[in-house]
């Protein structure tokens, strides 16, 4: 294989922003991905009947949307086209309206009751400051570029998602702030969960949460469009199993979970490096369902049709149970389910009149159960006469995700447990944590600040380290790059 300044090992969203980002700086970046298709988590497929597109993974993108690096790229000129919804959120509620997250502070907080001027007091000074806040939610964690906008984040962003939920008197605010907690995939009474839930309520109220027209997979299309117009390139079907193997080259990046940096790097890394990554935290796994309609899901409350995004699990108590529970490996009856319907507002995903449904719930580590009744139960709940309209159903397990993308450990889909502990730690407690001991091999995959997501931010922030420590490198094969 022909020389070449950076591997990059994975074609991920932060795979190809770091790519990006080194070829837009003149360096030559050769992207190695495992599978026959680039994008990582963002892929679409025909998985269950044709003419049906389905997201494997990622389906909303309020980060990607908002991501300071992505949208600073030309990525329309590539083909992608986000759809937005109306409404960003809806969350059904038993017996009552739909609580639901979208438009202006003033338009949420008007469906929120009695604690329509609570919510209005708490969001209006985030949203107000809400492109600082995302520069510095997204950026390398010590170094907020508006460092009185972080603190008063932080202010209220340190608790946990319960306490701010107990802010509010009613469960339609307690209920939102707990939804979107819980995308953070551990228990809501942790410390910093609140932070997660109010990076989606404010970014809800910067741009509804979007989803790509055609299917996720178009905006890896466009990524890898964009990187081979700068002079990159991607090969797929090319699982990396030793460096040795690999070209000629300054440095390394790898797009993968911290064990395949442990296990292919090892040769390069001390053992005490190597110890400290095997012991990284994955935490729960996905169990997903994608199904093809016969029609629009009947939503008892037709608002919730507004939305693409609904969380399915009732109040704050129900779902801050789920969570605690799958955290501590055991399984409920009555999950926080996450579903994304599509084709309501982009028709290129199921032929005319019929529609596409993703949901999925967060299952113990590496569960083997089957959540499939559990899932569509939750739905029928808040959709009677759904099961009705189910043509086909794909059903994607914890093990079926770690078999798709090696980085999903135990189905693990965020990138790894985002606590307290681990959140100023990824992977590996380091100043520059995307360098490592090796002066060649980097780390930029969401198991790196700033996590998971598909905001490219973790990769665009490990270029930087390569950018910054690459001119000391020479281009030579890894077996003469010498032991650590
Ligand atoms: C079910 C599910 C739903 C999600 N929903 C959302 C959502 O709605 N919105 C959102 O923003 N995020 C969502 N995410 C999270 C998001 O997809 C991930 O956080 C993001 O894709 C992580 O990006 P990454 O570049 O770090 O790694 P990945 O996207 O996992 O990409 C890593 C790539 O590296 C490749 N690879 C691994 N090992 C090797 C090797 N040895 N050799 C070569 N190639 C290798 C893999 O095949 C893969 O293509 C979801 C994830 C899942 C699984």
């Amino acid at each position: 294989m022909q020389p070449v300044d950076v591997v990059v090992i994975g074609s991920g969203p932060n795979g190809l922003a770091a790519a990006l980002r080194l070829a837009s700086a003149g360096v030559s970046v050769r992207v190695l991905e495992a599978s026959a298709t680039p994008g990582g988590g963002m892929r679409s497929a025909q998985l269950t009947l044709e003419g049906f597109v389905h997201d494997v993974c990622s389906a909303c993108h309020p980060m990607g949307v908002l991501s300071p690096y992505l949208r600073t790229l030309p990525l329309a000129d590539h083909g992608l086209r986000w759809v937005f919804p109306e409404i960003s959120v809806a969350h059904p509620l038993p017996g009552r309206p739909a609580a639901l997250l979208g438009g202006s502070v003033d338009a949420t907080a008007a469906g929120l009751g009695v604690d329509g001027a609570a919510y209005r007091s708490l969001l209006d000074p985030l949203v107000r400051d809400g492109e600082a806040l995302f520069e510095g939610a997204l950026a390398p964690l010590g170094l907020p570029r508006s460092p009185l906008v972080m603190a008063r984040f932080g202010t209220v962003a340190w608790r946990s998602a319960v306490g701010l939920a107990r802010r509010f008197r009613d469960d339609p605010a307690r209920a939102l702030v707990a939804g979107c907690a819980a995308h953070a995939t551990q228990p809501l009474e942790n410390p910093l969960t609140a932070a997660m839930a109010l990076v989606f309520l404010v970014a809800a109220h910067r741009s509804p949460w979007p989803v790509v027209e055609g299917g996720t997979g178009q905006l890896a299309r466009a990524m890898v469009r964009l990187l081979e117009a700068r002079g990159g390139e991607v090969l797929c079907g090319q699982r990396v199993t030793d460096l040795r193997d690999l070209p000629p080259c300054r440095a390394v990046l790898f797009d993968t979970s911290p064990d395949q940096l442990a296990s292919l790097g090892g040769p390069w890394l001390p053992e005490r490096y190597t110890a400290a990554l095997r012991r990284f935290r994955y935490g729960p796994g996905a169990f997903k369902l994608d199904w093809a309609l016969d029609g629009p899901i009947p939503w008892a409350d037709p608002s919730v049709g507004r939305a693409v995004t609904v969380h399915l699990g009732g109040t704050l108590e129900s779902i801050a149970a789920h969570e605690r529970a799958v955290f501590a490996g055991r399984h409920t009856e009555d999950p926080y389910v996450l579903l994304v319907q599509q084709s309501a507002i982009d028709p290129t995903r199921a032929p005319a009149g019929k529609h596409t449904g993703y949901a999925y719930i967060h299952v113990p580590h590496g569960s083997t159960r089957d959540a499939t009744d559990l899932i569509e139960a939750q739905v029928e709940r808040a959709a009677p006469g759904f099961r009705d309209l189910i043509l086909a159903r794909h059903v994607t397990t914890p093990a079926d995700f770690h078999a798709y993308d090696a980085n999903y450990v135990g189905g693990a889909v965020t990138g790894g447990v985002a606590d307290a502990a681990q959140l100023f730690t990824r992977p590996v407690a380091r100043l520059d944590p995307y360098s490592t001991p090796s002066p060649r091999l980097f780390i930029g995959s969401a198991s790196t600040p700033p996590g998971g997501g598909v905001h490219g931010m973790c990769g665009y922030h490990a270029a930087g380290s390569i950018l910054g420590r690459l001119g000391s490198l020479d281009a030579r094969s890894p077996s003469a790059w010498g032991s650590p």
